[in-house]
């Protein structure tokens, strides 16, 4: 078994977005009580959580910004800061907590104190971008650890894989003109918040170094193994990152509410499998997952869970980790082989990996 690092805790739960919110504390409920059925108390390593600074947020955010959402915490109501996005007087101070929990884990990954971990955090952050709060989101968790790896730890290249169903517009933004930090995304496309077409490549130095995989409605288990090991799995090898940050998104689950993606546990096993092989060879196994979205109950406990037995990778759970190779080496393209041939030939001048599949 490895020593993997897991930051679960209740704080999370008082992020409060209205009566009726779908990104609801339930759903972190949810996804503790898989954990617990599935897990003893003692498998993992307890991360804490512990409140980014004021200047932390600053390295992604404007001050001004940063001000709007402290405020929020002296309300005595709800605030909507956009039709989907909205804070109770707690929002401010467990975002403040989802940051610095995610900048925890990063710690112990750099002291080799685990080898991977996951973030359970709410707020999500992946739609925020550095002056405006949306789809949920209010702080960019994973655009903030990314900074924090190369500003406080020393990692200089930081690969985002982004498998939420929805395209990170926020994580996107904060790095198009960076070279040092890649981000690659599959999403469902056309679709909220309508970004991320194949076009979308970076900018300046940055040309290259964002990578979309727009997906068609229906993409399966079989449609994202390939995309993983033929795309991902190269393009990461090559462009050889000190770390890799993952927003875990289980809104590609088969029956998510806000969803259209066909994708069940071996889907997500196959995903989990390649991430943490590739991360294994290219960066000594310095993986976080960081929990996005995800909308039904039963997809982020069966999701959650399945990530976390692919990086313990215990001799119980060796039949799960067979699926997911099998998956990996067997699978061709069913709904996605246009959506595959469009980021090959939009990316194929910028990564000489791809060359041979164009
Ligand atoms: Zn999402």
């Amino acid at each position: 078994m490895k020593n993997i690092g897991l930051l679960r805790d209740d704080v999370y739960l008082r992020h409060v977005p209205g009566p009726s919110h779908v990104e609801t504390p339930e759903r972190l409920i949810a996804i503790h009580k898989a954990i617990d059925e599935t897990f003893s108390g003692t498998t993992f390593t307890k991360i804490t959580p512990r409140a980014a600074t004021f200047e932390e947020l600053c390295w992604n955010h404007l001050p001004d910004y940063v001000k709007k959402i402290e405020q929020t915490g002296e309300e005595k109501n709800f605030v909507a800061l956009d039709p989907d996005t909205v804070t109770c007087p707690d929002s401010y101070y467990v975002a403040t907590l989802a940051v610095g929990g995610v900048f925890n884990a990063l710690d112990a990954i750099k002291d080799g104190a685990i080898t991977g971990g996951m973030c359970l955090v709410r707020p999500p952050g992946h739609h925020a971008e550095p002056d405006r709060a949306m789809g949920f989101c209010l702080f960019n968790n994973v655009a903030l650890g990314a900074l924090y790896a190369q500003k406080v730890l020393g990692l200089r290249r930081c690969l985002i894989v982004d498998f939420d169903l929805h395209h990170g517009n926020g994580t996107q933004k904060s790095f198009y003109y960076d070279p040092n930090v890649l981000y690659f995304s599959t999403h469902q496309y056309p679709y909220y918040p309508g970004t991320g077409g194949c076009h979308e490549v970076g900018s300046g130095d940055g040309k290259g170094f964002t990578v979309n995989c727009p997906l068609r409605a229906g993409c399966t288990d079989e449609d994202y193994a390939v995309i993983f090991r033929d795309i991902l799995v190269p393009i990461a090898t090559e462009f050889s990152p000190d770390l890799v940050l993952v927003s875990a998104g289980f809104d590609i689950w088969w029956q998510d509410p806000l969803g259209g993606m066909r994708v069940t546990e071996r889907g997500i096993g196959a995903i989990s499998r390649a991430l943490i092989d590739m991360a294994e060879e290219v960066c000594s196994r310095r993986i976080l997952f960081v929990l996005e979205g995800g909308y039904s109950k039963e997809g982020l406990g069966k999701g959650v869970v399945m990530v976390l037995k692919q990086l313990l990778q215990g001799e119980e759970f060796k039949d799960e980790i067979e699926v997911a190779k099998s998956l990996l080496a067997t699978s061709s393209p069913q709904n996605a082989r246009h959506s595959i041939q469009d980021v090959i030939h939009s990316q194929a001048k910028y990564w000489g990996c791809l060359r041979s599949f164009e």
